[in-house]
């Protein structure tokens, strides 16, 4: 006879099971222990991480504590102190409410945890390793609570060489300090990485708190959003448009202090901006939304940061009206029908009205196996450097006996030829056109060049090959500047440092956020270097999460991007023959990296077409 073959999985399991779901790097179980830190009322918060977080995380606070007993439960799946019954879903308070985070890690690491209630004689120290208690004991220690959690997936490896780059998990172990940092702006937190303080926040206003975070910069980038209906409060700061930005890496929700993803809203806040924005950027935004409990369910997801409003369509309409209501009070909508707005229109968004999908891509047709795939480095350049000045030429071929030919047609005053080629047969013929373009006779038609995007073309594969060599562009010296950036921004500006120096820049770190700049590439010719670094790191941050690229494309694309001569620069003749030049001794010559049109040829035959 057949035995039944269906067996409960030992708690151990369905732990590590469960971790999967809530735990997928280091930064998550910060998240988890900063939840429960602050849920247990703490006002000093004290973040501690080795090695980005894959050795240790630590965090310690000063709130609640725990009995001895509790201790000892804390680590038992579906234990928690927040909930009771289904009911209390509907009307949590807490950051928490699942009993699965110490669980979860506790199952995928070596935890110790150190606790005790104010009042209490002793305190007590447990160790959990892999769901197993190795130990526990009275200690006396401070009120609060201590949890380290050491080795994460030590148990695990498949998740644990699963983990990225050191420099990438710290980068979200910041990300996720910024979430909770950003809304309790009444906690103190510090964030120590390998022994070195990355902050030092004290308990502030929110603007203070944004500030601390961002930069000083940002204190005059913004405006404030203020709303009060009776269901709904909605508070915060938008970023003006003008200092929208390429990457959406600064836009954060929170819902009743929870840090919370929501494509719709989203959509809301893009909507009231529409025609305020600049092509292809994102608005800065930080903003707060209180609702009853009751009306948002946060129990759709893991980790708890996708959530339902019961009144989405209200939310969404309110949303819109405030920003747009807070432009108008900072005089920066120029919008006729204001009065309209003002008026607060609630009804849901139009039915069929798109919501724009969140995860486009700009360069869609980007294939990283396709070696002529936009963004690709160059192969070998010098092969082909040849084979392309060779079809630059052709293109020209018979150019002068053509000219000759024309001229020997046309009378004299209905020549439309500028003077300076009649003198000049083996003169290319070149203009710009709408300061954007460059035009051209080729033999089979009118050439047309993008000055933009042939430069950025140029630039990166010169670019690349300096990374790819060590070797240096050539530098300008100038009077130096300062620049600061945000710490998570300043630490990928020290990531780059080296390669940036190989590209011209000569940065050197000042303060903790603070660089000065004594040298730059000699393509650069206006002085606003903090803004041109922060394009150049917007770029840089966006093609690491669009594209994924290896960091020296990824830097010479940044660069080149920000280098190349902008659309609406007048050129000089011998500067736009300089660019066609360089521009056909690339490795590739059609498309700029990021996969745009870079030359176009109007055929004769096309043109013969427009005359019948
Ligand atoms: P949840 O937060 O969903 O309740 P957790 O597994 O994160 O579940 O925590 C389990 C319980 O342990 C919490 O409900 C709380 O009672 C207690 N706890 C965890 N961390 C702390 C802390 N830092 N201070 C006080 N109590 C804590
Ligand atoms: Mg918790």
């Amino acid at each position: 006879m057949m035995s039944d073959i269906i067996r409960l999985l030992p708690d151990s399991v369905a732990n590590q099971i469960a971790a999967g779901e809530v735990i997928q790097r280091p930064a998550s179980a910060l998240k988890e222990l900063l939840e429960n830190a602050i849920d247990a009322g703490a006002t000093e918060i004290k973040i501690s991480v080795k090695d980005s977080g894959k050795t240790l995380i630590q965090v310690i606070d000063n709130g609640c504590g725990m009995s001895e007993a509790d201790a000892g439960l804390c680590f038992e799946r579906h234990a928690t102190s927040k909930i009771q019954e289904a009911n209390d879903l509907f009307a949590i308070q807490t950051l928490g409410f699942r009993g699965e985070a110490l669980a979860s890690i506790a199952a995928i690491a070596q935890v110790e945890l150190r606790t005790k209630r104010v009042g209490d004689e002793l305190g007590s120290v447990i160790v959990i390793e892999g769901s197993k208690i190795k130990s526990q004991s009275p200690l006396n220690c401070l009120d609060g609570t201590s949890v380290s959690v050491k080795n994460l997936f030590f148990n695990v490896p498949a998740r644990r060489n699963f983990l990225k780059s050191n420099s990438a998990e710290l980068r979200h172990i910041i990300e996720e300090f910024h979430r909770s940092a950003l809304v309790h702006n009444k906690i103190s937190f510090s964030l120590q990485h390998n022994d070195k303080q990355l902050f030092k926040l004290n308990k502030c206003t929110l603007l203070e708190r944004i500030i601390a975070l961002y930069g000083n910069i940002y204190r005059e980038r913004f405006i404030p959003l203020e709303q009060k209906t009776n269901e709904i409060t909605i508070s915060g700061y938008i970023g003006k448009p003008e200092y929208a930005k390429k990457t959406r890496g600064e836009q954060y929700f929170f819902a009743n202090k929870r840090f919370i993803k929501h494509a719709y809203l989203n959509h809301s806040v893009a909507n009231a901006l529409q025609e305020l924005l600049p092509k292809d950027t994102f608005p800065t935004y930080f903003i707060y939304i209180e609702v009853d409990p009751k009306d948002i369910d946060v129990n759709i997801h893991p980790t708890k940061t996708e959530v339902n409003f019961l009144n989405n369509q209200l939310l969404y309409a309110l949303l819109r009206t405030t920003i747009k209501q807070s432009l108008g009070k900072h005089s920066i909508t120029p919008t006729i029908d204001f009065d309209v707005e003002q008026s607060l229109d609630l009804g849901p968004p139009k039915k069929g009205q798109p919501i724009k999908n969140p995860f486009h891509r700009e360069h869609s047709e980007y294939n990283p196996f396709d070696v002529k795939s936009p963004g690709r480095p160059a192969q070998k350049p010098t092969g082909r450097q040849k084979t392309n000045k060779e079809h630059w030429k052709k293109l020209y071929e018979g150019h002068s006996k053509e000219l000759t030919d024309l001229k020997s047609q046309v009378q004299p005053e209905l020549s439309i030829l500028p003077k300076e080629y009649s003198s000049d047969k083996d003169k290319k013929i070149i203009f710009q056109f709408n300061n954007q373009f460059i035009l051209s006779k080729v033999k089979s038609g009118i050439l047309l060049i993008d000055q933009h995007r042939a430069h950025e073309r140029i630039l990166y594969e010169r670019y690349l090959e300096y990374l790819n060599t060590r070797k240096s562009v050539s530098q300008q010296e100038l009077f130096p500047q300062n620049v600061s950036f945000s710490t998570s921004d300043a630490e990928i500006i020290k990531e780059i440092k080296d390669d940036l120096q190989i590209l011209g820049f000569e940065i050197n770190q000042l303060g903790k956020n603070t660089f000065i700049i004594n040298g730059t590439p000699s393509e650069i010719h206006d002085g606003n270097l903090q803004q041109l670094m922060e394009n150049v790191l917007e770029n840089y941050k966006k093609n690491l999460v669009d594209l994924n690229l290896n960091n020296k494309i990824n830097i010479a694309r940044s660069m080149a991007a920000n280098m190349a001569v902008r659309h609406g620069k007048p050129l000089k003749e011998e500067e736009m023959e300089k660019l066609i030049d360089e521009l056909f001794a690339c490795s590739v010559t059609e498309v700029s990296p990021g996969g745009h049109k870079i030359i176009s040829i109007i055929t004769i035959d096309q043109i013969e077409k427009m005359f019948k």
